[in-house]
């Protein structure tokens, strides 16, 4: 495993492992280049993200964590942050952060957080066609606003294994579309294979349609546990080569590296 840009801290209050821990597996997987991407505050569902006050200590942390490491892997620092359709959710704190990258998720719809098994019940009775494209609207959307550097588990909606009736490259085609026009690089994130869609996010056709694209990529396990990280990834790196990607993106200060893979 070469690069490895979306880990969790036990910050969020739903990961486990100390970043040394975390960094420590990651290294030994022959990791090169390694990000945490600790979920952001936003003032919403507080319970699933560090807080306002722990962003300083997070960072700290992170520069800690790459200080030990220092000349062996490098650690960089990151944020999921949600992309709520509405700039009040967004922390300045987060956004104007002296990091190197920041991941944009869609996590929610309506309010709505349809990846949290604890709200799976909402499902019921939503026409899946529907949901997807308001899904994909909104990864569009996340696209466009040209805040992140990279966008993540770009078909997080599959989640559950809800699927839509409708081609997903028909449904799927106009978000790809504007990442593409925004240049901003998509995570191959292995957590998929983890879930009840068993596959990687995201699937073979979005893949395709990214590689069709010549949309930049990047790998993620999107670990919540030392046990997670890079599960799944010689299978991630495997799938980006079929597709005929061989370069990967890496951020530092925000700004893009290619790396051969
Ligand atoms: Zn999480
Ligand atoms: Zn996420």
């Amino acid at each position: 495993m070469l690069i490895d840009l979306h880990n969790h801290t036990p910050l969020c209050n739903h990961a486990t492992g100390t970043p040394l821990a975390l960094a420590s597996r990651a290294y030994e997987l022959g990791c090169k280049y390694y990000g945490f991407a600790d979920h952001a505050f936003m003032p919403f569902e507080p319970e699933y993200r560090m807080s306002e006050v722990q962003i300083e200590f997070y960072e700290d942390l992170v520069k800690e964590t790459a200080e030990h490491f220092r000349g062996k892997m490098e650690i960089l620092l990151g944020y999921e942050v949600d992309f709520m359709d509405d700039e009040k959710y967004f922390s300045p704190r987060v956004m104007n952060s002296k990091c190197d990258f920041l991941i944009g998720s869609v996590h929610f719809l309506d309010f709505w957080g349809f990846d949290n098994p604890a709200f799976i019940g909402s499902y019921e009775g939503k026409d899946i066609d529907e949901l997807y494209g308001q899904y994909f609207e909104a990864i569009a959307r996340s696209a466009r606003c040209g805040c992140f550097d990279i966008l993540g588990h770009i078909d997080l909606i599959k989640v559950f294994n809800y699927r839509p009736k409708k081609e997903i490259k028909i449904l799927a085609q106009p978000a790809i579309k504007a990442i593409k026009e925004a240049g901003v690089c998509v995570e191959l994130n292995s957590a998929g294979w983890r879930k009840p869609c068993a596959e990687l996010y995201p699937s073979d056709e979005i893949l395709e349609l990214l590689a069709d694209f010549d949309a930049p990529i990047t790998f993620s396990s999107d670990a919540h546990s030392v046990e997670q990280v890079g599960a799944n990834m010689d299978k991630t790196i495997a799938k980006a080569r079929q597709f005929g990607y061989s370069k990967a993106c890496v951020f530092k200060k925000r700004s893009r590296e290619f790396i051969s893979f």
